[in-house]
């Protein structure tokens, strides 16, 4: 198959013709890939970073976790999915097995094998889903595939913090430090549910985009003390802040952001200058009364209320997705990355 591989750390992927397809267990589905979102997510793994994490393939490898596609291939102990079914294939890859799985919570699966890690991924022409009938969703006829990259991470990861984690109601305000493919939909969704969200990044093109996703305010972190504005503008703090970037910078200002007894959401994974930690004011978060809350993925019973907004139109991820490459193109994109050097988010297809 036609595959972008990542050969070796710090270097780009490199497009091949004839890379082996991957191979469908029993309990396993093979899926043509239609579209792969690509995400801040490609950049950490292709600059050798998560080791920490223990998320670092064995190279050489095709990564890509946010594809969706049809069915190309089934084993023999699946029954939810046939051939030639529509598909989305959430990251977060559950074992059926362990507690978390067993509570409904596949998320945060004890086994913590992710789609496109653990399994050859959507920058490949083909991607292989671990137990298909656990953590495959169907995905309806009227979302298209390139709209949909991104319902297997970004948009469903900021669904799930948005809306099951930190519970946003209407009337609260929300700042997002952020507005990369992961802050851009949280503003969208945390909009839709009845927030009035402050969008802030360093990029003025990127907070053009925040407004359109609904933002009802912007502030560019390069101007100055980030909290202070939050503060002054909301007059006393947010009840919601999310780093949706994931170094410290976003992540102090997100938690310097609150009013006493706000909730604090982290999406963002943090780089190699922090290696999964940054300092935080816990004297103020203990007299504040301030929550620390985490969020990743989202287990795949979650998604028919995902769903039924983008059916109704109250969510529109394909708003946020400002270019559409092929397959060769994706390993500069990823580079750019690096350097903060894209807007919106860009989707390869394969179509
Ligand atoms: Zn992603
Ligand atoms: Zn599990």
């Amino acid at each position: 198959m036609k595959a972008a591989v990542l050969e070796a750390f710090n270097t780009p992927m490199v497009i091949h013709q004839n890379w082996a397809e991957p191979k469908c267990g029993p309990e396993d589905a093979i899926i043509k890939v239609a579209a792969n979102g690509v995400c801040r997510s490609d950049w950490h793994v292709c600059v050798g970073d998560w080791d920490w994490l223990g998320l670092q393939p064995e190279l050489p490898h095709v990564i890509g976790h946010e594809f969706v596609g049809t069915v190309a291939e089934v084993g023999s102990q699946v029954k939810g999915y046939k051939v030639g079914d529509r598909v989305v294939c959430p990251f977060n890859l559950g074992c059926g097995a362990c507690e978390y799985c067993l509570g409904g919570h596949q998320n945060t699966c004890g086994e913590g094998k992710l789609a496109g890690f653990a399994t050859s991924g959507g920058y490949g022409e083909y991607a292989h889903i671990l137990k298909a009938d656990m953590n495959l969703v169907s995905l309806p006829e009227s979302v298209a595939f390139t709209e949909a990259a991104g319902m297997g991470c970004r948009f469903m990861t900021s669904f799930h913090g948005i809306v099951d984690q930190v519970k946003v109601s209407g009337g609260e305000w929300v700042a997002i430090h952020g507005c990369g493919g992961i802050g851009l939909a949280a503003i969208q969704i945390a909009n839709a549910v009845g927030a009035n969200v402050i969008a802030i990044d360093i990029n003025d093109k990127s907070l053009e985009v925040a407004r359109k996703m609904g933002a009802v305010h912007t502030i560019n972190a390069g101007s100055g003390n980030v909290a202070e504005a939050v503060k002054e503008y909301t007059k006393g703090g947010v009840d919601v802040s999310v780093d949706a970037l994931g170094i410290a910078a976003t992540c102090l200002n997100s938690v310097m952001s609150l009013k006493k007894r706000g909730r604090h959401l982290q999406i963002g994974l943090t780089s190699r200058a922090e290696e999964g930690f940054v300092s935080l004011p816990v004297d103020m978060m203990v007299a504040m009364e301030l929550q620390l809350i985490g969020t990743i993925g989202m287990q795949p019973r979650r998604y028919g209320a995902m769903l039924n907004m983008v059916q109704s139109g109250k969510l529109r991820p394909g708003e946020m997705i400002t270019s559409v490459i092929p397959i060769e193109e994706a390993p500069a994109v990823i580079e750019s990355m690096g350097s903060y050097g894209t807007v919106g988010t860009t989707v390869v297809s394969w179509e």
